[in-house]
């Protein structure tokens, strides 16, 4: 859009650099802070490219400070969150790609609204952006990325991958792809699309079941359609070729995938693959009825007994209502 702003007024190509430094890399909060440009051409910018096209509702945060979640609107009346988690030594926004989404997982708050709405690659940055703005504000930066938020990044491929390209684009944001991290449910035929476009952003694999019968009783929308064996079969075939390592997530649920046999299943399937599993807790919602895992500790033993890499996410921002699985409106 800003070639095309200056091919539309035949100015010099110095202004595209000016224009791409300012609002990608200077994080200006309005085309009036844009001052390496004359007035008119500030003015022109107003008339003619929203600054944002996502409007901001509201900014939550939590009791400790380290998390903020942002309610932003879209063009369309509906609405997305985005989510700013703060630790020591890293910014990570977690950004949604879609308002709802259509998967419906059924242990996820954003999975019972449905889709919305896909945004577009803009709605994607600007998610970022305004983080972007407000952390260099505090002289502090964003450091990584996650398209975690709301929706399946898959199912808006062509836009997620887009809003990638402008973060790395070393004349744009100029970000680090190994900083940013693309969590999918795991659509097989997407997936292969996705990894062929060869971005180099790291893959987190959103597990949740050992076996097929689990993984489509948690996650009917995607893993009725997608078979367990052939989503394996693609990511193996991608860490054979990419020597990459895949982050397989798994939300504990009480007493629905966190026993002893559950572990010890995940342990066999993971055997010998390229894989760091990062065990989350689930952040309980008022609308559904599932709960925390008390086996945590014994699960991640289990793993690690049998050779698996694994973490324990830290849950941050679960009293806004931010944390992993809590976004919806
Ligand atoms: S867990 Fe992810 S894929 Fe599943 S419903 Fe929630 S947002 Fe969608």
């Amino acid at each position: 859009m800003f070639k095309q702003f200056v091919k539309k007024y035949n100015l010099p190509n110095y202004r595209i650099t000016q224009i791409y430094e300012g609002y990608y890399k200077n994080f200006i909060s309005s085309w009036d802070e844009l001052t390496t440009l004359p007035k008119d051409l500030r003015e022109k910018l107003k008339e003619e490219i929203p600054f944002s096209k996502l409007i901001f509702v509201s900014n939550n945060t939590s009791k400790d400070g380290n998390t903020n979640k942002v309610l932003f609107k879209t063009e369309k009346d509906n609405y997305i969150e985005s989510v700013l988690m703060k630790e020591k030594d890293r910014n990570t926004v977690c950004v949604s790609c879609m308002s709802g989404c259509p998967v419906g997982c059924i242990f996820c708050a954003t999975g019972q609204m449905g889709l919305n709405e896909l945004l577009d690659s803009q709605q994607i940055l600007d998610q970022i952006l305004y983080f972007c703005r407000e952390l260099s504000l505090k002289n502090e930066k964003v450091t990584n990325i996650v398209y975690m938020g709301m929706g399946e990044p898959l199912l808006n491929l062509e836009n997620v991958a887009r809003s990638i390209m402008i973060i790395a684009d070393k004349e744009k944001m100029a970000f680090s792809k190994r900083r940013v991290t693309v969590s999918t449910s795991g659509h097989v035929q997407n997936l292969r699309i996705f990894l062929g476009k060869n971005l180099g952003v790291k893959i987190a694999i959103s597990l949740h079941a050992a076996n097929q019968k689990l993984r489509e009783r948690l996650m009917p929308g995607v893993a009725s359609n997608n078979y367990l064996e052939n989503l394996l079969d693609t990511i193996d075939s991608y860490t054979q070729k990419s020597n990459k390592r895949i982050t397989y997530e798994y939300v504990l649920l009480r007493n629905v995938n966190d026993s002893v046999e559950d572990a010890k299943e995940l342990a066999n399937l993971l055997k010998g693959r390229l894989a760091l599993v990062n065990l989350i807790n689930y952040n309980e919602v008022d609308c559904l009825p599932f709960k925390k895992s008390k086996k945590t500790v014994l699960f991640k033993k289990i793993l690690e007994e049998r050779g698996i890499t694994c973490t324990i996410r830290k849950s941050l921002g679960e009293d806004i209502k931010g944390a992993c699985g809590q976004l919806g409106i």
